[in-house]
């Protein structure tokens, strides 16, 4: 693993990630901003996964349930069907449920609207007293998507990108790292570039061996050499395939036993036992 670059040139190189992902994916346009309440459960939906599957989630318990108060009466069951296809179900439906109580017990209702129209700041504070926000990852969704504020989340997957590409250490703090992203890249790219990242560690950069062949960055990230190095000894330790046989030529194959004696006689069939009961009858 690459050590961490210093914080002068990590804007510079950040840039050049930026534009090198720009031009191998191709984002959607983003919905319109998100209620907070519902960028709360998608940030939920979202940690650790890609985009898509948060966004079937989160339609998923819009068409599956009436309204945001019958999820939070639901039983944890029927809250994972929504989240069936993401990592840790039962631990995401839990979440969700409790920050639907928590709102409740708070406000009788489901709506947390006005805090968009305070200070980012002072909104960001009344939000703490919700433990799903508890969660940096979630908390910072909420501030680029619905308080229009510069928030880069992190995950998992994305740390793991930049730890590759020697933005951070592979155990960063992910408040620590988010700062850090939040420093170096502007406003105006911080969404595209949160995008990009999250393109980059579900495609090439993935858990596991990274598949640095196929991914933009290989000619400016650290990592990319060393595994490039390690696929090349990998394709040199597989055996040589065997030569095709020239044609018309049978392959010389070693009999599996001894061959019979020419003076032995072929062996003979057995009779095959007579049929018990009725013989079928022809149709
Ligand atoms: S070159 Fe390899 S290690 Fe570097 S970012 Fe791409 S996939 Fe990840």
């Amino acid at each position: 693993m690459p050590t961490a670059m210093a914080a002068s040139s990590k804007a510079q190189f950040l840039t050049e990630v930026h534009a090198l992902l720009k031009k191998r994916y191709k984002l959607e346009a983003r919905a319109e901003r998100p209620s907070i309440l519902e960028a709360i459960i998608y940030g939920i939906c979202h940690e650790g996964v890609a985009r898509e599957q948060a966004n079937q989630a989160l339609s998923r318990f819009k068409d599956d349930f009436f309204d945001w108060n019958e999820v939070r009466v639901s039983s944890i069951e029927e809250i994972q069907g929504a989240l069936a296809d993401l990592p840790d179900p039962e631990g995401r439906a839990q979440h969700v449920r409790r920050f639907l109580r928590q709102l409740f017990e708070k406000t009788y209702g489901f709506n947390l609207d006005a805090l968009a129209k305070k200070p980012q700041k002072e909104a960001a504070k009344a939000l703490e007293e919700y433990e799903a926000t508890s969660s940096d990852y979630v908390m910072a969704t909420v501030v680029q998507q619905s308080l229009a504020g510069h928030a880069i989340p992190v995950d998992a997957p994305i740390r793991r990108g930049l730890a590759r590409l020697g933005v951070a250490e592979p155990d960063a703090d992910f408040a620590t790292l988010r700062g850090t992203l939040e420093r170096a890249v502007p406003k105006n790219r911080g969404h595209e570039f949160a995008d990009l990242m999250e393109e980059l560690t579900h495609d090439t950069c993935v858990e596991g061996p990274p598949d640095c062949p196929r991914c933009e960055l290989r000619k400016i990230c650290p990592t990319a050499p060393l595994r490039l190095a390690e696929l090349k000894l990998a394709a040199k330790a597989v055996p040589a395939p065997i030569a095709p046989t020239a044609p018309g030529k049978a392959p010389k194959e070693k009999p599996a036993t001894a061959p019979a004696r020419a003076s032995e006689p072929p062996p003979v069939a057995k009779p095959a036992a007579p049929a018990k009961g009725k013989a079928p009858r022809p149709k």
